[in-house]
Formats: structure tokens, C-alpha cells, sequence
């Protein structure tokens, strides 16, 4: 079940709830922030408490009453929300949007509007939009949304009023994933990489990615153990797993993850670690191992992305660092 957003975002629903309360909403915000955040959830809150019947004295929707239902389920009237049609957001969708209001607008009822993906609006769409948002028709309360805010014309921006959506503590993002059905094992190594919500829900539920954290652990095993092996599985066991960069710097990250449950584990900070089955067998050997060469061991890692940039090839430079951890674990 999918996690209120009172509960992922405490502090934003609150200051929006006093907005309402004191009916100092602005016009149109654009709400920024990684996917996952809970953007369209604070959105279809937020016009829940501007509607609702039986609004609780903190400002904040009762999500019972009609009013409210009908907006979760997309089914109110005055409450409007556009998604991009393929891979944009057309003139005509905005044009839509501006009939829809202007009828309602002669009534003078409240209006809101979503727009999701806002990065995708055409520039006609989005000169569109601007008009309107210049002459609003009534009352009229826009939210705008958006995964990559960069991509948005200055001029929308300029208009709204910007609220960075925080990103996700571990543990919530953790409940996130296992909610959208990954296994808690692969999700506590997702929650460390750096990816949009819906790219780890699809890694996790990916048999190539779980293929590949098994490979890990046994490469860093043979590491550990100071076993030749660990070499030879580079081109035997992890290659035929990474066929593309893309999955490729991704195993780099992986490497940097399971080095640094060394550290988090010599130090007993056992609640971040990735590798959640291995914390055993990973704590053992950390306690072999002084500190200053965990450290370096991770520097290891990270600098093959140096080496890569300069065209090494791939299989090499994870050779190269497997020897390189094995002379560093063990200080040859
Ligand atoms: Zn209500």
C-alpha cells in the first residue's frame, strides 16, 4: 500500500496545510524533485484540503468526504490533471485545460490544475501555458511537476513558486520499494544507488541485476579469502553480466557499495550497510583488515571511473583492481 504523504513529506504538508488554513495559497507552484518524492501525492493532497467538506481545523483534508474521494480518484470536476500524450505535452492539451477552466471560471468556482512531467511540455504548449498562468480565470491554483526542473523555460519557472521536494530517507525508501514489490535483500543495496524511483523498482525486479549482486559478493568472497579466483571470475563470472556501460558503471557502484560495507561494519554501523545477507561474513573479515587500507581499498574503486575515462578497457581495469584489492586487504 502506498505511504501518505503526510507521512513522506511531514514538513511540507504541514506548511501547505497552514496555507490553506490562512488561504494564502499562491497562484502556481512548481513542485521539484526526484521521482519517488511524492510530487503528484502532495499535489492531489494539497487540492484535497483546498476542497474539502470536513477540513480538520489544522488545515489538513479529512480524505473521507466526497469531496475528497472524488479528487483521489480523479474524478472531480474542478480538479484537472494533465499527463504528457506519448513523449510530450501538446498545445492542445494545454488549450483543453484553458476550455475546461474558462466555463467553470463564469461560475466562479476554485479551480486546480496538475500537470505532470512538466519538463515535457512542447515550447507552444508551454507559451501557452504562460499566457495563462499570466491572466488567471477565476481562482485558479496551479501544480506544476516536475523529476527534472533544469529542463523547464525560465520563464514557467519564473512564475511559480519553486518547492524542492526532499528526497527520501533510507528506511522510507527502503518501505517504497518492498511496496512496489522488490525483495527487501536486493532493495537495501538499491537504496544506495543513484537512480530514479521507477529505474531501481525495474532493477529490482530484474533476474540480470540479482544475477549480478550473487557475483559481487562472490568476487569480494575470493577477495577476502585472498583467492586467485577473484581474477578469473572478472572475465568468467561478472563480464557476461555487463554488456553496456550503462550496467557496467553500475557494477563500479555495486564494487563501492560492498568495500564500504567493510568500513560501515568495522565501525558497527550495521543499519547502512547494502549487502544485508553477507553482514556477517563481511563484519569477520573486516575485523582482519586495519581501517586505513578499508579506506583505501573504496579509493581503489573509485578511481576506475578515472580509468575508464581515459578509454582503459573495462575488463582490464577490473582486473587491474582486483589485484589491487587483494595486494590492499591483504598488504602485500
Ligand atoms: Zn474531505
Amino acid at each position: 500500500m502506498e505511504q501518505e504523504i503526510t507521512a513522506i513529506q511531514p514538513q511540507l504538508t504541514q506548511h501547505f496545510a497552514k496555507l490553506i488554513n490562512e488561504n494564502r495559497l499562491a497562484h502556481a507552484y512548481l513542485l521539484s524533485g526526484a521521482s519517488g518524492t511524492g510530487k503528484l501525492s502532495l499535489a492531489v493532497w494539497i487540492a484535497q484540503g483546498i476542497f474539502c467538506n470536513q477540513r480538520n481545523a489544522d488545515g489538513t483534508p479529512c480524505l473521507k468526504c466526497s469531496e475528497c474521494r472524488r479528487i483521489a480518484a480523479n474524478e472531480h470536476p474542478d480538479v484537472v490533471r494533465i499527463i504528457p500524450e506519448g513523449r510530450s505535452i501538446k498545445v492542445d492539451q494545454v488549450r483543453y485545460l484553458k476550455s475546461e477552466f474558462s466555463k467553470s471560471g463564469l461560475e466562479g468556482n476554485r479551480k486546480v490544475f496538475i500537470i505532470q512531467d512538466v519538463e515535457k511540455m512542447t515550447t507552444s504548449a508551454a507559451n501557452s501555458l504562460l499566457k495563462f498562468i499570466e491572466e488567471p480565470n477565476g481562482s485558479i491554483t496551479a501544480f506544476l511537476l516536475s523529476s527534472h526542473a533544469n529542463q523547464i523555460l525560465p520563464t514557467i519557472v519564473s512564475r511559480c513558486q519553486v518547492v524542492e521536494m526532499a528526497s527520501l530517507n533510507r528506511e522510507t525508501q527502503l518501505k517504497k520499494l518492498m511496496d512496489a514489490g522488490v525483495d527487501k535483500v536486493v532493495g537495501s543495496v538499491l537504496v544506495n544507488l543513484n537512480a530514479d524511483f521507477d529505474e531501481l523498482v525495474a532493477l529490482g525486479t530484474d533476474e540480470q541485476f540479482q544475477k549480478l549482486l550473487t557475483e559481487v559478493v562472490n568476487w569480494m568472497k575470493a577477495i577476502l579469502a585472498d583467492d586467485w579466483r577473484a581474477f578469473v571470475y572478472v572475465q568468467t563470472r561478472l563480464m557476461p553480466l555487463v554488456d553496456e556501460r550503462p550496467a557496467q558503471e553500475r557494477l563500479l557502484e555495486l564494487m563501492v557499495m560492498i568495500c564500504r560495507d567493510l568500513i560501515l561494519l568495522r565501525y558497527h554501523q550495521d543499519d547502512e550497510v547494502a549487502f544485508i545477507t553477507e553482514k556477517q561474513m563481511l563484519a569477520q573479515a573486516a575485523e582482519q583488515i586495519p581501517a586505513s587500507q578499508l579506506t583505501k581499498g573504496v579509493e581503489l574503486v573509485m578511481n576506475c571511473w578515472n580509468q575508464l575515462a581515459v578509454n582503459v578497457s573495462y575488463q582490464n581495469v577490473l582486473e587491474g583492481l582486483t589485484l589491487r584489492l587483494c595486494r590492499c586487504y591483504h598488504k602485500r
